[in-house]
C-alpha cells in the first residue's frame, strides 16, 4: 500500500468512554468482520477483558475504508488500555502510529485517565481527533465537554465529532476525520528495512507472534532478520495482518502494520521496541528503543492444596510465555508451604493473572499481602530490594528504609472533594496541587505507592461513589519510618500475614487487622489468641472463645436434604482452609484481613 493511503491510529480514552465500541462500530461499518461473526467488544479478545469490560492488551486491526474522495484507505487501528497499570502497553503502541482518535464520554467529561493518556499521545507527536461519545444519553453535554477538553487538555476541540459509538450515529464522520485529519506516515521504501518490534504474544498454535511497525524498507515471508538489541537471527516464517483475524500478506512496506512469526521460543526473546532489521543489509541506527515495564507490585501466590504445586508451577510458566511483565520466584512459607512470589504492574494486573490461574487452571489459591518493593539500607553500605516483608532482615543490621512515592492525579466532583482529601491524608498523602475545571476539581498527591495499591481504589471509588477518577506515576524513593508488623495466631506467627508499614499506623493496622481476623476465623474448640506485633513487642491483641461446632444442630426435624447440604457446604469450605498449627484458617481471611477501612 502506498504511504499516502495508509492511516494508522490509536484510540485513547477514559475507561468505560467508549474505545471498544467505538472500534466495533468502524470494524463493523466497514465490513472489516462479517455481520454474523460480529459480538460487542470484539477485540478485547481475553475472557476477563470481556467479563470485566476492559482491555488489558492493546489489540490491533487493519480496516479497508472506501473514503468519499473514491480511494480506499487502510486504517491500522490499534486499541489501547485504559487502565492505569497497563499505561505502558499504550505508551508503547503509541510509538507505531501518527494519530489518535481521543473519546470523551459527552455525559462525564475529561477524566483521569483521558488526561493521561492523551498527554502520551502529545508527547508521541500524535495529531488528534476529539470524538464526543455516548450522545444518545440524556445528560450528554457536548458542548460544555468540548469547553472542558480544551479548558483542561488544551487542545482545540471546536471540530469535535458528537457520536453515539453504540447506535451508530457519527460513524461515518469519525471514518472520513481519520482520512482527512490525520496525517499519513512517512518512510523511504527503498532503505534498508527498519521495523519496530510494537508488541508481542504467545499463541498456542503459532508460538510466538511479533507485532511490528514498519519504518523503512520492506519484509517479506522467508527473510532472514536480526533484532537489533538481542542481537538474535530469525527467518520469517509467516507474515500477516489483523483483521483482525490473522490473513496472510506477500509483504510490509513503509507505514504498515502487521504480525510475524519466526519460530521465536518465548515472548522473553523478543523485546518490546527493538529495531528488526535485514541480517545482509541492515540499517544502520536503531530506533530509540523502550525501557521495560517493572513489576512493582509483589504478592505470594499458593495453593490451597499443596498438592497442587507443580500444577501452579506450570500454569505460571504457561502464563509468563505471554506476559513478559509478570515476574515468578519460588517461595517457602512456614504457614503456607511452598508457592512463588511475584510481580506485577500493579493491582489489577495481579488480580487479572490471579483470576486466570484460578479459572484457567483450575486452581485455588492464597494470595498474600500485596507488597511494593522497599528498599534497605544496610548499615554496611548495601541496597537490598525487599520484595517481601518475610524477608525483612534483623532491624539491627539496617541503616534505613526507602519506600516508593507516586504522584497520583485525582478528578473528582467538587461535592466529593473533602472525601477525597481525606483519603489521601489519612494514606500518609502530600497534597502538591489543587485545580478546578468547572464543578471538578483536580488534586494532585504524593503518595506511598504502598498505601495505594492495597484498597486505595475502591475506597476511592466508594466515598466518591464512582465519580472520581485516578492515576498515578512513580516518582521515586523516599526514606520513612517504616517497620515489619506480624500476626500472630495462637501464638504461632503466620507470616503471609505479615505487612510493612508505617510506625505511626502501626497500631491502628495491627489492631483493625486482629478485629478482622477474630471475625474471619472460624471458632474452634479451644480459644485462640489473635495478636500484631513488631518485634517481640505486642501492638494488638484480640481472643477468639471457644465454641463447639455442631453446624447441623440447628436443622432439627428429619430434613435430611438439607442437612446434607449444609454438610456438603461445610466440606466445600474446608478446602478452602488453611491449617496454622492446630488452627484453620479460611482462605477469603487473607484477603479479608488485609483490608483498610
Ligand atoms: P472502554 O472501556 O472505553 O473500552 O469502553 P467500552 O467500549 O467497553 O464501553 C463502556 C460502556 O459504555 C459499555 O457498557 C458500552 O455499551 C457503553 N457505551 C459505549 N458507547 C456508548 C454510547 O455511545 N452510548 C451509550 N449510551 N453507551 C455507550
Ligand atoms: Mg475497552
Amino acid at each position: 500500500t502506498e504511504l499516502d493511503h495508509i492511516r494508522n491510529f490509536s484510540i485513547v480514552a477514559h475507561i468505560d468512554h467508549g474505545k471498544s465500541t467505538l472500534a466495533d462500530r468502524l470494524i463493523q461499518l466497514t465490513g472489516t468482520v462479517a455481520e454474523r461473526d460480529m459480538k460487542a467488544q470484539l477485540l478485547d479478545s481475553m475472557d476477563i477483558e470481556r467479563e470485566r469490560g476492559i482491555t488489558i492488551k492493546a489489540n490491533t486491526v487493519r480496516i479497508e475504508y472506501p473514503a468519499k474522495d473514491g480511494q480506499t484507505y487502510v486504517l491500522n487501528l490499534i486499541d489501547t488500555p485504559g487502565h492505569v497499570d497497563f499505561a505502558y502497553e499504550v505508551s508503547r503502541s503509541m510509538q507505531a502510529v501518527e494519530g489518535s482518535l481521543l473519546v470523551v464520554d459527552a455525559s462525564q467529561g475529561v477524566e483521569a485517565q483521558t488526561l493521561a493518556n492523551v498527554y502520551q499521545a502529545i508527547d508521541a507527536g500524535h495529531e488528534i481527533v476529539p470524538v464526543l461519545n455516548k450522545i444518545d444519553l440524556p445528560a450528554a453535554d457536548p458542548e460544555a465537554v468540548k469547553a472542558n477538553i480544551e479548558d483542561v487538555i488544551g487542545i482545540d476541540a471546536s471540530d469535535a465529532i458528537p457520536i453515539s459509538a453504540k447506535s451508530g450515529l457519527g460513524i461515518p464522520e469519525v471514518l472520513e476525520a481519520i482520512v482527512k485529519r490525520l496525517p499519513a506516515p512517512k518512510g523511504d521504501r527503498n532503505a534498508p528495512l527498519k521495523a519496530m518490534l510494537v508488541d508481542s504474544w504467545y499463541d498456542p498454535y503459532l508460538g510466538v507472534v511479533v507485532m511490528i511497525r514498519v519504518m523503512d524498507g520492506v519484509i517479506k515471508k522467508g527473510d532472514r532478520i536480526k533484532m537489533i538489541q538481542t542481537g538474535a537471527l530469525y527467518g520469517v516464517d509467516k507474515l500477516s495482518v489483523l483483521k483482525p483475524q490473522m490473513v496472510d500478506i506477500a509483504e510490509l512496506g513503509p507505514g504498515e502494520i502487521g504480525v510475524l512469526t519466526a519460530s521465536i521460543k518465548q515472548v522473553r526473546d523478543t523485546r518490546v521496541g527493538d529495531t528488526i532489521t535485514h541480517e545482509k543489509k541492515p540499517c544502520d541506527k536503531a530506533l530509540p528503543g523502550f525501557k521495560p515495564a517493572q513489576p512493582v507490585v509483589f504478592c505470594g501466590l499458593f495453593p490451597v492444596d499443596a498438592n497442587d504445586f507443580e500444577d501452579l508451577r506450570d500454569a505460571i510458566e504457561k502464563l509468563q510465555l505471554n506476559d513478559a511483565s509478570f515476574s515468578s520466584e519460588m517461595e517457602t512459607s512456614a504457614a503456607l508451604g511452598f508457592g512463588f512470589r511475584c510481580g506485577f504492574l500493579g493491582l489489577l494486573h495481579l488480580e487479572v493473572i490471579r483470576d486466570r490461574l484460578e479459572r484457567e487452571y483450575d486452581l485455588d489459591l492464597i494470595t498474600t499481602a500485596p507488597s511494593v518493593v522497599f528498599k534497605l539500607h544496610m548499615k554496611d553500605g548495601e541496597v537490598r530490594d525487599l520484595h517481601n516483608p518475610a524477608d525483612m532482615p534483623d532491624l539491627t543490621y539496617v541503616d534505613h528504609i526507602e519506600e516508593p512515592r507516586i504522584k497520583a492525579t485525582i478528578m473528582v466532583p467538587d461535592d466529593y472533594l473533602g472525601d477525597v482529601l481525606k483519603l489521601c491524608q489519612d494514606r500518609r498523602g502530600i497534597q502538591m496541587d489543587l485545580t478546578y475545571a468547572g464543578s471538578r476539581a483536580m488534586v494532585v498527591y504524593d503518595l506511598p505507592l504502598a498505601e495505594v495499591v492495597f484498597d486505595f481504589y475502591d475506597r476511592l471509588k466508594s466515598v466518591t461513589k464512582g465519580y472520581a477518577s485516578f492515576d498515578y506515576q512513580i516518582t521515586g524513593y523516599r526514606e520513612d519510618h517504616l517497620v515489619k508488623m506480624s500476626i500472630l495466631v495462637n501464638d504461632e506467627p503466620v507470616d503471609a500475614l505479615s505487612i510493612m508499614v508505617h510506625r505511626d499506623r502501626a497500631e491502628s493496622r495491627g489492631r483493625a487487622m486482629v478485629e478482622k481476623l477474630k471475625d474471619l476465623i472460624p471458632r474452634h474448640m479451644f480459644k485462640i489468641p489473635i495478636q500484631a506485633a513488631i518485634g517481640g513487642r505486642v501492638i494488638a491483641r484480640e481472643t477468639l472463645s471457644a465454641m463447639r461446632k455442631d453446624v447441623t444442630a440447628k436443622c432439627y426435624g428429619g430434613d435430611a436434604t438439607r442437612k446434607k447440604k449444609l454438610l456438603e457446604k461445610q466440606k466445600a469450605g474446608k478446602k478452602k482452609m488453611r491449617q496454622f498449627g492446630k488452627v484453620e484458617i479460611p482462605q477469603s481471611a487473607f484477603i479479608a484481613a488485609l483490608k483498610m477501612d
